[in-house]
């Protein structure tokens, strides 16, 4: 598996940090930041799994909700070798700033079990995901806590858990997960939905920038469910995809690659590698290439105080959450890359999935059109929520945005008078 040369930094440590910074310039008194800043709940799983080889393996899973203050909470669950609990509580911290920055009526929640699902069989994928949805379901539910997809996590698993928490209830559940497959209750355009958010964001960055889509050079890095569809639809709208990478390889061709042809690929053979006509860089020199947009999507961690220096990007769209450490943050800030941080930019996800649970709650289903529209004035609206408070503040994004969510999340437990 190929990775950047970088010390992986504790994602919580990080959530923590910018959290500090967000209060610090908020002024928010003490009290209520230390009820808002850490997790309301934290619950760590044990999961036996009965293996195609007849052995028991045991695997480790977690559920953590950060805060509900302005709603049930809401997050995806990651499927990954190395999911840790800190991990977990930072996608969690994460999802409730951004709930708040787009504004939808969520907290922030993010469930995850340490495994590595491509070594395992559909058989063992169902057993580990019923046994690990039955040892959640006292914290999950439509009101309570509703789980998504994220890293190595699929509709089909959704539709596992919606039927393991139905079953116990006798009845069925729709709204208990979202990110399900059409059939189940999901909603049209979920699938695409923090691609297109991405896209949305990054068109509205580049208008404000002054930068036309057109001819623009795009790098991604992390060509799964996020990038793949931020690359198409970038590649919809004339701009030119020169490189992408997945765990095993990074590929480059300066006059664009074929975004397509390389999506149809991706889903024959599992991996880029192999593509006609691209050839093979390193992740290093992935992130140093030259080009107008750069989108971090696979995993934490991916550009630091060792590579910062080395992109040549003018915007940073973090489809993936946490991809910037906040050292590599003050690096690009200092050479004038325009950032969108992760809980603007892949945003659309959870605003989707929000659509999702109101359409099983209400069970009317909307048209694939009136979902990406509201998406996309909800993605425009946000990001010039966010811009205003860059320029009026005069701060980086990255901050901006964490006013915004953490300002919104502290008048709603003032409001409830969960801080007296
Ligand atoms: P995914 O499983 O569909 O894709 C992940 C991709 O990243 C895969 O192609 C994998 O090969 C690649 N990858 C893994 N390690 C890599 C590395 N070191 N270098 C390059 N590529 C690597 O996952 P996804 O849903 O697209 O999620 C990607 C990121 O987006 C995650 O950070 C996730 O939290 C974030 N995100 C996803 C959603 C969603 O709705 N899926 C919503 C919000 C945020």
């Amino acid at each position: 598996m190929l990775a950047t040369a970088t010390i992986p930094k504790n994602a919580y440590d990080v959530a923590l940090e910018n959290f500090d910074l967000a209060a610090d310039a908020l002024g928010l008194e003490d009290g209520l930041r230390a009820m808002i800043k850490y997790p309301e709940r934290i619950l760590s799983v044990n999961i036996p799994v009965r293996m195609d080889n007849g052995k028991i393996a045991r695997f480790e899973g977690f559920r953590v909700q950060h805060n509900t203050s302005r709603g049930p909470a809401k997050g995806g669950i990651r499927y990954h070798p190395n999911v840790t609990v800190d991990e977990v509580k930072a996608l969690a911290t994460w999802m409730t700033w951004k709930c708040a920055v787009v504004n939808i009526p969520f907290g922030g929640g993010k469930g995850g079990v340490t495994c590595n699902p491509k070594s395992m069989s559909l058989g063992e994928l169902e057993r580990m995901t019923r046994r690990y949805a039955s040892s959640i379901l006292p914290l999950i539910g439509p009101e309570k806590d509703i789980p998504a997809p994220d890293v190595y996590t699929t509709p089909q698993v959704m539709a596992w858990i919606m039927d393991t928490y139905s079953m116990n209830k006798g009845y069925p559940v729709h709204g208990v997960v979202t990110g399900k497959p059409i059939s189940l209750g999901g909603s049209l355009g979920r699938n695409e939905a923090t691609g297109r958010g991405v896209f949305y964001t990054t068109v509205s960055a580049c208008e404000h920038l002054g930068i036309p889509i057109k001819g623009s050079r795009v790098v991604v890095q992390g060509f799964g469910n996020a990038g793949s569809v931020a690359a198409h639809l970038l590649d919809s709208a004339s701009a030119v995809v020169i490189a992408a990478s997945d765990s095993q390889v990074a590929i480059y061709n300066r006059h664009g690659l074929d975004i397509p042809k390389l999506i149809m690929h991706k889903e024959r053979t599992g991996s880029l590698r192999g593509f006609p006509g691209a050839e093979t860089i390193t992740p290093e020199e992935l992130f140093s290439l030259e080009c107008e947009i750069l989108i971090p999507a696979a995993l934490e961690n991916a550009i630091t105080e060792e590579n910062a220096h080395t992109i040549h990007a003018r915007v940073v769209a973090e489809a993936a959450n946490g991809p910037v450490t906040p050292e590599a943050d003050r690096i690009l800030h200092t050479k004038g890359v325009f950032l969108i941080p992760d809980i603007l930019c892949n945003a659309g996800g959870v605003t989707v999935s929000y659509f999702e649970w109101v359409q099983d709650e209400n069970h009317l289903f909307w048209d694939e059109q009136d979902v990406n529209s509201r998406l996309e004035k909800v993605m425009k609206r946000s990001f010039h929520d966010v811009l205003k408070i860059q320029l009026d503040k005069k701060v980086d994004m990255r901050l901006a945005a964490n006013m915004l969510g953490v300002s919104r999340v502290a008048e709603a437990s003032r409001i409830r008078g969960l801080y007296p």
